[in-house]
C-alpha cells in the first residue's frame, strides 16, 4: 500500500526534508510539500539587498517542483 508523506512550509528546513523523504522512500509513497506563500525569499539573501547588491525582485524566487520522483531505484 503506498503512503503520502506531507510536510508543510517549503523553507530550508522543509524543502530538505521533502528531498530526503523523496530519496529514501519507496517509488510508490508520495512526497507532498505545502507551502503557504506563492514566493520564497532566502533569508541569507536579504544581506545583499541590504548592502545594495541585489534588488528584492531579484530575490523573489518562485516556488518551484523541489521533490520530483527519483526515478534511480
Ligand atoms: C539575514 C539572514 C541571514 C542568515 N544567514 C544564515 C546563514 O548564513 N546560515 C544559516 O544556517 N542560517 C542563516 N539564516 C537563518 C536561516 O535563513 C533560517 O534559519 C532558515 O531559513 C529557517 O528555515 P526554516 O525552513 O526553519 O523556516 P523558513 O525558511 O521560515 O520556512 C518556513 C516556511 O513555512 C511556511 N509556512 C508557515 N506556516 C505554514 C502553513 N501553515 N502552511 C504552509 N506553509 C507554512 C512559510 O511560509 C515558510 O515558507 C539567516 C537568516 C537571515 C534573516
Amino acid at each position: 500500500m503506498s503512503r503520502i508523506a506531507l510536510v508543510l512550509g517549503a523553507g530550508l528546513g522543509g524543502t530538505v526534508a521533502a528531498q530526503t523523504l523523496r530519496s529514501l522512500l519507496p517509488q510508490g509513497d508520495r512526497v507532498v510539500l505545502v507551502e503557504r506563500e506563492e514566493r520564497h525569499i532566502f533569508p541569507p539573501s536579504l544581506l545583499w539587498l541590504m548592502v545594495g547588491e541585489r534588488s528584492a525582485d531579484a530575490l523573489d524566487l518562485r516556488h518551484r517542483l523541489v521533490a520530483a520522483p527519483d526515478h534511480s531505484e
